[in-house]
């Protein structure tokens, strides 16, 4: 359908809302073909995508595919190949007062009109990984891209109306005012992906239509790194997840907590491993990526004096490259361990040992994501009874989230829900209880 007007938020709900109500997005074949569409967009048309996200982010081509492109096909082929169980109904026992002849049973409905909001740091996966899983329930979606990812949001734009079913599948783009104006509206289920502050504006709209709100946030996500460990392979692993996407990543280690000795050994490891993973010149890899925004990178800049330079330091704000840096010496109450990061600044923080690292965690907001570096069961067991975070990573950063069988979601301050295969299923569906007693 074209629009040469655009809509308003209020017809485009309606609209959606009248074509969910026919009952079109409820066949299961519906909803396969919309993914297998989805799929044909992101295989056809990912040099586009990949050329956006070029342009907002400096993403190279190998980590646009890796990170968002074949991110999603690989989260839609895992929910082609198991919806028809997923969505299987459950039998449950039924009560002996019930008679012989009651049966119960769960069944999954969609919820109807889902609102899925964007922010801009992987702003294809985390626009449609959650639209994946709505469709794949059945909703109709209006989807919302970052504005401070202007090229992607444009192309995604474009190309979701020409390869999904538009009555059922609208994008909105804008900033603050165009997405204060769609939480104005009643939706079903309104998914949000970005910071707390935010995430508290969606939560108090979504109240006044008792809309039920994933919150996928961020926070300081902490690196324990044990005496006892291989420090040049923890050092390789911690730069490659910290350094991804230029450190704007939701899940990357924002700082890492070890004892005084193992940080000082630690130190001139991480400075090799950022120059076998970049060069000795950085800002000269194709690999590496730039900060989204001025203001970003004059906050990040900001933060630069809260420790001793190890590696990095230097950046240049026409261009918004910002060197891979390792701070050490640095003190929990300077400005870098008083906000996440989101940048590619690595804080290293002493404390005696586990017990302190343990207490460290616990005094702050619980993180969305925990990894522990250690060859002591003890200690994995330690850190997993005596803390609290929306994932927790033994021995490799950001991997959790690629396993589509795990929960990605926060808790406390990181958020609230959970997605990926299945889980976005429990997120996007209301599971209904069903009785059964015949009348004769
Ligand atoms: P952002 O600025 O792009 O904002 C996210 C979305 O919120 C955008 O679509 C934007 O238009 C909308 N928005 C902004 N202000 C608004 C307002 N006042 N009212 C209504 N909508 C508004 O992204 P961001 O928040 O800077 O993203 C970074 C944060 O997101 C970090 O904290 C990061 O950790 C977190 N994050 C979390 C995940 C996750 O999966 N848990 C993933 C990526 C990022």
């Amino acid at each position: 359908m074209n629009h040469p007007v655009p809509e308003q938020p209020t017809e485009v709900v309606a609209r959606l809302r009248a074509t969910f109500r026919t009952g079109r997005t409820q066949p299961v074949e519906w909803r396969t073909a919309q993914l297998r569409r989805l799929r044909e967009m992101l295989t056809e048309k990912g040099a586009d995508l990949a050329a956006a996200l070029h342009a907002d982010l400096g993403k190279s081509s190998t980590e646009a595919y890796r990170t968002e492109i074949d991110f999603t096909v690989r989260e839609i082929d895992h929910t082609l190949d198991h919806l028809t169980d997923w969505l299987r109904p459950e039998p449950a026992p039924v009560p002996a007062h019930l008679g012989d002849d009651a049966r119960a049973w769960t069944r999954y409905d969609p919820l109807g009109v889902v609102l899925v909001i964007a922010p801009w740091n992987y702003p294809v996966q985390l626009l449609l990984a959650p639209v994946v899983g709505a469709l794949a329930a059945g909703n109709a979606v209006v989807a919302k891209p970052s504005e401070l990812a202007p090229a992607t949001s444009a192309a995604l734009a474009r190309l979701l109306p020409a390869y999904l079913d538009t009555d059922a599948v609208a994008v909105v783009e804008g900033g603050i005012p165009e997405t204060t104006a769609l939480l104005a509206e009643r939706f079903d289920h309104i998914f949000y992906t970005g910071n707390g502050t935010v995430g508290r504006v969606v939560m108090r709209a979504a109240a006044e239509h008792l809309t039920p709100v994933a919150l996928e946030l961020g926070g300081k996500s902490p690196a324990f790194v044990d005496r006892d460990t291989d420090l040049g392979v923890v050092a390789g692993r911690l730069a490659r997840g910290k350094f991804l996407n230029a450190g704007q990543t939701c899940v990357a280690p924002d700082y890492v907590l070890t004892d005084p000795r193992t940080a000082a050994a630690l130190e001139p490891l991480l400075a090799r491993a950022v120059e076998a993973l970049y060069g000795s010149d950085p800002a000269a890899s194709p690999e590496y990526g730039r900060i989204v925004n001025e203001r970003h990178f004059d906050r990040l800049s900001g933060l630069l004096d809260s420790g001793r330079v190890v590696v990095g330091g230097t950046g240049d704000r026409t261009t918004k490259y910002l060197a891979p840096t390792v701070l050490a010496d640095v003190d929990p109450a300077s400005p870098v361990m008083r906000e996440e990061i989101f940048g590619p600044i690595l804080p290293i923080v002493t404390v005696p040992g586990l017990d302190e690292a343990i207490d460290f965690i616990n005094d702050r907001d619980k993180p969305l994501a925990l990894y522990v570096f250690t060859q002591s069961d003890e200690t994995r067991r330690r850190i997993a009874d005596d803390t609290s975070s929306g994932g927790l990573g033994y021995g490799l950063p950001l991997a959790h989230l690629t396993v589509s069988d795990l929960p990605f979601g926060g808790v406390g301050e990181s958020g609230m829900g959970s997605y990926h295969g299945r889980y976005s299923i429990e997120t996007f569906s209301h599971r209904k209880a069903v009785l059964d007693k015949p009348l004769s």
